[in-house]
């Protein structure tokens, strides 16, 4: 029988799992005082988030340690992309129920190694507690950029072009996979739908080239919804946005699904996770874009185009074109974790 160790106390999981992590950022001492000392290189602006992940609510209870790792840096790489910055270095809370024990964190402490390394970054502090709750984890995420110099949502002008980075909607379909709710597609297709949801890929390079180029007028990263965050967009930057529904990029896996069942579109423009970047640039800019997409080995797709809003004013900012050149708002634009939340 594969018994289940209790976890160590709280300062024998720092010294033992956490500790290591913080090797490459001397500020951090070994997480042997009470608080990291560092200092941005010389016109720098640090760039600063935070998200949080919630067990059952941003992964399955029952995610492996791994992708759980994986996720939480993820989510907030993603955020300091879409800035244009590069990430640095981090923080780590993690509230963890009595369901965790010494096997999980030596799994999730080595795959956060991995998964660091991956995105360049440190682990410099944390919190470790027991909760009554789920399973949390809350990241801060520390980046660089020259200068305050960074890619805000409040950019975009009417007249330019709207972009989306890789393909949209696989994390959305990869959840509806892991639950069990999607047919008519084959093992690949799921594995891959699947890998996408579990194991986001931050368009780290893409951002930084965006900003440090001058390429972009506003980015977002894609984490409630394709819509919805065009949707920030065009709230920020008081305009509004067309998108023309033929165009949006899917994988071979994502047909799969939609030749299977059209309505998973909804799902598709509405499905959050996919931290992919939307951006907006003049169409200006189009061969430079097109020349870039080949540098990074990442599709970059024109989807639409940043106009004054609704006609008459008022309404959702973003209308999709459908291939009969039918103009329509979405029926639902993205996730929200609370009732109240505006459109
Ligand atoms: P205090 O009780 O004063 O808050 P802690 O025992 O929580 O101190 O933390 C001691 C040190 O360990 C601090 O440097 C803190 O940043 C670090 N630390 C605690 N938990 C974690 C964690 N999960 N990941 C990284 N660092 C952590
Ligand atoms: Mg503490």
């Amino acid at each position: 029988m594969s018994g289940r160790r209790p976890v160590p106390g709280e300062f024998e999981i720092i010294e033992r799992y956490f500790a290591p992590l913080t090797a490459g950022e001397p500020g951090a001492f070994g997480l042997a005082d009470d608080a990291a000392v560092v200092a941005p290189r010389a016109g720098g602006s640090l760039v600063v988030t935070t998200d949080a992940v919630v067990a059952g609510v941003h992964f399955p209870p029952d995610a492996l340690p791994e992708d759980i790792a994986c996720k939480a840096l993820a989510v907030n790489v993603s955020d300091v992309a879409a800035m244009g910055a590069r990430p640095w270095l981090y923080t780590l809370a993690l509230a963890m129920p009595e369901s965790v024990d010494d096997g999980w964190l030596a799994r999730f402490s080595g795959a956060l190694a991995t998964e660091q390394a991956a995105f360049g970054v440190t682990l410099v502090g944390g919190d470790t507690v027991a909760t009554p709750g789920p399973l949390t984890l809350s990241v801060t995420m520390v980046a660089v950029a020259e200068q305050g110099r960074v890619l805000r949502r409040s950019g975009a002008r009417p007249g330019d072009a709207v972009y989306v980075s890789g393909t949209v909607g696989d994390a959305a379909l990869g959840l509806l996979t892991v639950r069990g709710d999607l047919a008519g597609i084959d093992d690949a297709a799921r594995r891959s739908l699947a890998e996408r949801y579990h194991r986001p890929r931050p368009r780290v390079d893409l951002g930084l080239r965006l900003n440090a180029d001058g390429l972009a007028r506003a980015a977002i990263d894609v984490s409630d919804g394709l819509i919805a965050d065009l949707g920030h967009i065009c709230a920020e930057s008081g305009v509004g946005s067309v998108v023309e529904l033929p165009r949006v990029p899917l994988s071979d896996a994502a047909r799969q699904a939609l030749a299977a069942d059209a309505a998973l579109m909804e799902a598709v423009l509405a499905g959050g996770d996919d931290y992919e970047l939307v951006f907006t640039a003049p169409p200006s800019q189009a061969a430079t874009l097109t020349a870039l997409a080949r540098d990074l080995d990442l599709p970059l797709t024109e989807i639409g185009h940043i106009d004054d809003g609704p006609a008459g004013g008022g309404g959702p900012p973003v209308r999709v074109r459908d291939v009969g050149g039918r103009v329509t708002t979405p029926a639902r634009d993205g996730y929200r974790h609370f009732r109240a939340d505006p459109a």
